[in-house]
């Protein structure tokens, strides 16, 4: 495993950042538990975001790690266009833990190195930085958080939110949950829980609130 310490997010001299630093909040939770529907509520609230899923995406089109994978598995995960086929890459890692580690060992670092410029040159006067990343226990990510949230969400629900919105059966979620911590151990790391089993209006209405505890407005 990764850990990678915490850092400052003290501006640079170019930096638009304001002198306090903005506090880092990081989300877990299950697969499909809306932890990405959290970070845009975040978002609309004056956060900034840094996805995990997208900078793995963009980690493949980076030539050193893709001609890595390449020489690990071979032309059969390139897609028509010579891109790394993510779903084939996802084939191989899900189905042997050693090849999963090895693949984090590779991409993680890069994602890191990328999230903390994105963070120091986050625009000025943003209310927290916010890392919304599927292994962020896993990984230690959650060392550099001033405060984790934890979304709670059924498992049938979660299961009918990625059927609908990916395709996957229960087979499918289960073997992406096994390569997880359990909730029970996130559940506990977090300092705040919210419920996603229902509408998208009662997630505001509770992550609202969270963040005038962790980022309170300040008067000016
Ligand atoms: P992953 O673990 O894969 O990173 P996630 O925890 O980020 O997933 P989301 O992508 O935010 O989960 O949500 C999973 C799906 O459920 C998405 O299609 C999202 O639009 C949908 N969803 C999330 N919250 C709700 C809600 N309250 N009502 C209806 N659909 C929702």
């Amino acid at each position: 495993m990764v850990v990678f310490p915490k850092q400052s997010h003290s501006p640079s001299p170019q930096s638009t950042m304001p002198e306090t630093t903005p506090p880092i909040i990081g989300l877990t939770g299950g697969i499909g538990s809306g932890k990405s529907a959290v970070a845009a509520i975040l978002r609309d609230l004056g956060c900034f975001v840094s996805n995990a899923d997208e900078l793995a995406r963009a980690s493949f089109q980076d030539d050193a790690i893709k001609a890595q994978i390449v020489s690990w598995w071979g032309d059969a995960v390139l897609d028509p266009q010579g891109e790394i086929d993510r779903s084939k890459v996802a084939t191989i890692v899900f189905a042997d833990p050693d090849q999963r580690v090895r693949l984090e060992q590779l991409t993680h670092p890069w994602i890191e190195s990328q999230r903390q410029e994105a963070f120091t040159n986050a625009p000025a006067g943003v209310r927290a930085l916010v890392i919304d990343a599927p292994l962020l226990v896993e990984a230690g990510i959650d060392e550099q958080c001033d405060a984790i949230i934890f979304v709670d969400t059924e498992r049938n629900i979660r299961l009918s939110r990625v059927t609908t919105d990916r395709g996957w059966d229960d087979d499918k979620l289960q073997q992406r949950e096994d390569s997880q911590l359990s909730l029970d151990v996130k559940r506990k790391r977090a300092d705040y829980r919210v419920s996603n089993n229902g509408a998208h209006n009662d997630l505001l209405e509770q992550v609202h609130p969270i963040l005038n505890q962790i980022a309170p407005l300040v008067e000016s």
